[in-house]
């Protein structure tokens, strides 16, 4: 059974939480504050957490580094705050996704899903340092992608970007974080930079590049590689 730790400070919205995790199938475990969060995400070991942002007695985003100082369970952040920079900070943090309320149950039954799925099953048999989908195959170790029978040449900087992506599959990577690793503090803000690099990246790598299938843009978020 997969075991969810919901922190959440509206009642309202716990009780309907653990209805629907409960009626799928998903053990609920509870915390109304982020002491008691940090507290059970230790002790009850997770297998996800679905976190408030808002919580009473600490921001979402100490949550996400307290956990992340020593695990690598899931953590879907439920953002009722409009701004992208929120959300940016949580994913830097080290959230893998979030959903905005008011959201659709089954919108969120998705997204947790997803996390765990690919949590449990790595996109890349055992043994095999890369990456296979459909269309492509990555070979990290050999640095070298391949497409139908050809190699695919990448430049250091797309090949960066790409490394990126790839090293968690389905994972929102935020813009800055992407600009701050390939290019620097200096270019943190040269969304233009991604946009080119993305566009040639799939211009290599994707069937039809304008309707990419496996690097995917979250709108003034980051992007994310979708196995
Ligand atoms: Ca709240």
């Amino acid at each position: 059974m997969t075991r969810v730790l919901v922190v959440e400070d509206d009642p309202q919205l716990v009780r309907a939480l653990k209805i629907n995790l409960q009626a799928r199938k998903f053990e609920v475990v509870e915390a109304g504050d982020g002491a008691t969060a940090l507290r059970l995400a230790a002790a009850r070991t997770p297998d996800a957490i679905l976190l408030d942002l808002g919580l009473p007695d600490m921001d979402g985003v100490e949550v996400i580094r307290g956990v992340r100082g020593r695990s690598h369970v899931p953590i879907l952040v439920l953002s009722a705050r409009h701004t992208s920079e929120e959300k940016i900070r949580a994913l830097d943090a080290g959230a893998d996704d979030y959903v905005t309320k008011p959201f659709s149950m089954d919108e969120l039954l998705a997204r947790l899903r997803a996390a765990t799925r690919r949590r449990e099953a790595p996109a890349s048999p055992a043994g095999f340092p890369g990456i296979a989908t459909d269309e492509f195959t990555i070979d990290l170790a050999a640095r070298k992608v391949v497409r139908g029978e050809r190699t695919v040449r990448l430049t250091p900087t797309e090949w960066h970007l790409l490394e990126l992506l790839i090293a968690r599959p389905g994972h929102l990577v935020s813009q800055r974080r992407l600009l701050l690793e390939v290019w620097g503090p200096a270019y943190s803000e040269h969304t233009n930079y991604l946009r080119v690099y993305m566009a040639q990246l799939r211009r290599k790598l994707e069937a039809n590049p304008s309707h990419p299938r496996y690097l995917i843009t979250e709108p003034g978020m980051g992007y994310r590689f979708e196995p």
